[in-house]
């Protein structure tokens, strides 16, 4: 299992990311779905403060300090600088967890901002970019970022003993480059994503909230079509996930996806039923 994706607008939102144990947002009842791996989670990175993203932060804090299971791990969470409603939520925190048995720290994200997950010969970190939400609440999407190293364009067809030889030889760096890969993109709430912000990336998680542009009162969330445009500008390379999409359109979610098939797409397009645990691969 690579991710496991809860989405229904104005309700709950959450994604755990499972490579690097990341719990991108956290609507209310993820830690009812994810039970024991809650103590899995290692980094919790919030798109925004508002409560459908949040309101789960209670329930996991307190489930990771009481239940069975490892107490010792310590607990990140990252937030976008200056939201409103998360350092009212830190405040509460602080007054109301004086005895928590693992550390529990908030440390506050700018776009451009980055996270090491991991280190060694193919380092990953999280990478934040700005998106476009609610005035007065910041927020921010976040790229799985992974450096990797292939040969330059002149050597892709030498055959494999040439390019041993090479790198004995110490032409190393003379054949081959590092490039960084994205693996996995959370948009958050937001209207169209900027496409140069998740460029490439293998999987996008992309927001919709509405189908249609008329049923949108005021401009704060993306459509479907949108969101597939942004995918289609942005070169996804696997698969597209569209989240956050609003209760009244359940009935309508099959013919929806039949729409989508008819235009062919390079990459692949998963739909999140509302209120539905949905498990990627
Ligand atoms: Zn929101
Ligand atoms: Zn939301």
């Amino acid at each position: 299992m690579k991710a496991l994706v809860f989405s229904k607008a104005l309700y709950s939102t959450w994604v755990y990311y499972a490579p690097d144990r990341i719990l991108f947002d956290c609507g209310e009842g993820v830690s009812t779905a994810l039970e024991n791996r809650v103590f899995a989670i290692k980094h919790v990175f919030l798109s925004h403060g508002h409560a459908d993203h949040i309101s789960g932060l209670m329930g996991l804090i307190n489930i990771r300090n009481n239940a069975m299971g490892d107490h010792e791990k310590e607990l990140r969470v990252y937030y976008p600088a200056g939201s409103p409603f998360v350092s009212e939520l830190i405040r509460y925190f602080a007054r109301t967890n004086r005895n928590l048995q693992y550390d529990l720290e908030w440390i506050p994200l700018q776009a451009g901002d980055r996270v090491v997950l991991l280190e060694g010969r193919m380092p990953r970190y999280i990478e934040a970019f700005g998106t476009v939400h609610a005035r007065g609440e910041p927020s921010l999407g976040y790229n799985v970022c992974e450096v990797r190293r292939r040969l330059r364009e002149p050597f892709r067809d030498l055959p494999q003993e040439e390019i041993v030889a090479l790198v004995q030889a110490g032409k190393k760096d003379e054949i081959s480059e590092e490039y960084t890969q994205i693996l996995f993109s959370y948009g958050g709430d937001s209207v169209p994503l900027n496409p140069d912000a998740v460029r490439g990336t293998e999987v996008l998680l992309h927001e919709a909230t509405f189908l249609a542009d008329a049923d949108r009162k005021e401009y704060k969330h993306a459509t479907v079509w949108e969101a597939i445009e942004v995918a289609q500008k942005a070169g996804v390379e696997k698969e597209l996930i569209i989240f956050h999409l609003s209760s009244r359109y359940r009935g309508d979610l099959a013919g929806l996806a039949r729409e989508i098939e008819k235009k062919g797409l390079p990459f692949k397009v998963r739909l999140i039923p509302p209120g539905e645990l949905v498990e990627i691969e």
